[in-house]
């Protein structure tokens, strides 16, 4: 089992078993190599940024 992924900006966990789907909304970035997730919400708050490319700690 892998934990679940958790929001590396809100913290807010993902929910597998999510009777919306909304799991599958979650966004997966590799970042050097790590893993970072961003829950809907804030992956829509930010496409821009990550559009952009632009660096996190910039958020
Ligand atoms: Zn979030």
């Amino acid at each position: 089992m892998t934990p679940a992924p958790v929001c590396s900006r809100c913290g807010a966990q993902r929910v597998d078993d999510s009777p919306t789907g909304e799991a599958l909304a979650w966004v997966r970035e590799q970042e050097r190599g790590r893993e970072r997730w961003l829950c809907p919400d804030c992956a829509r708050a930010h496409v821009r940024d990550i559009e952009a490319k632009l660096p996190t700690e910039y958020w």
